[in-house]
């Protein structure tokens, strides 16, 4: 029996580095704490929490003492205004990606272009852009019912998880209607490797097991890319593996969402690897598992 994982499975890599931000910190700082959960997923924040690192909600929660981790998502302008009168430290595990669409919508706004933001209103990453024009930008998740008034420069700039369909179909609506047009590209590729990493493996595989939780959308999507080529088990936990689905099954593959933390893909693997290959072959980390890259 094989078992492989898919290359990047798990968290994406601005919440990798984000995590490993606010770990590298621990030695250095006292009193550590996120602004708001690292990652919508319970048992990472527990694990933080056993390594000294808490969560606050906002920043009127903020005690004078305690050093202030910015998750991989950004915050507003205002945020870091205020904790910078609050006189705390911060440690900023803003994404990159994410800084750029911050740095870009102030750079559009002030070469005059208006901001066309490609996102959902609500979303903390479209917030932190608004903040960098002054609240001044037109906000769309839906190019189709856009209306479109006399705009002469506009500059369109996305939410890095937005599907670049909806980018595109945006452009196309606002191109014939002004004449100068720039585009930045800020949707990151993460979510797109990880669903081509999920379908190559499972093209080559018999059985898939999907590792993430049932109201995960991106775990959901990479079950149903799956199952067109395999037949394809989602689970949340190790303990869900039922024996029954091995039978027969020469190739074995598993991928996880982005919100599945690594121990918990690498109890799955060596729970598979321990009842069909042998304890000898356990993993001790989600990089040892055949087929495990981060692109
Ligand atoms: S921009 Fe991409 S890599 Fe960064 S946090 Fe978002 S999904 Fe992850």
């Amino acid at each position: 029996v094989i078992v492989r994982i898919a290359k990047n499975s798990g968290f994406c890599p601005g919440v990798k580095r984000a995590i490993r931000i606010a770990l590298d910190a621990v030695p250095n700082h006292h009193n550590l704490v996120t602004l708001g959960p690292i990652i919508h997923n319970q048992q990472m924040v527990d694990r933080l929490a056993k390594s000294g690192i808490g969560t606050v909600d906002s920043v009127d929660d903020v005690e004078s003492g305690q050093t202030v981790i910015i998750r991989s998502h950004g915050v507003t302008q205002d945020t870091y205004n205020r904790l910078r009168e609050k006189g705390v430290m911060v440690v900023d595990a803003t994404c990159p990606y994410v800084a750029k669409t911050h740095q870009y919508a102030r750079e559009l706004q002030s070469l005059g272009y208006r901001v066309l933001i490609l996102g959902d209103a609500e979303h903390p990453e479209v917030i932190g852009m608004m903040s960098y024009v002054n609240g001044d930008a037109i906000v769309t998740n839906d190019p189709e019912s856009l209306e479109i008034r006399n705009w002469h420069r506009i500059g369109i700039i996305s939410q890095t998880t937005q599907p670049i369909e909806k980018l595109q179909s945006l452009v196309n609506k606002v191109i014939p209607l002004c004449g100068d047009l720039r585009v930045m590209n800020t949707i990151c590729s993460a979510t797109n490797i990880r669903q081509a990493s999920t379908l190559q493996l499972a093209q080559e595989s018999d059985l898939m097991i999907v590792v993430g939780g049932r109201n995960s959308s991106n775990t959901k999507m990479l079950a149903r890319i799956s199952e067109k080529w395999a037949e394809t088990h989602q689970i949340e936990a190790a303990e869900e593996i039922v024996i029954d689905w091995f039978e027969n099954k020469q190739k074995v593959g598993i991928t996880a969402g982005a919100s599945t933390p690594d121990w918990v893909i690498l109890e799955v693997y060596n729970r598979i690897i321990e009842e069909y290959v042998g304890r000898d072959s356990k993993a001790d980390n989600v990089e040892d598992i055949p087929g495990y890259k981060e692109e």
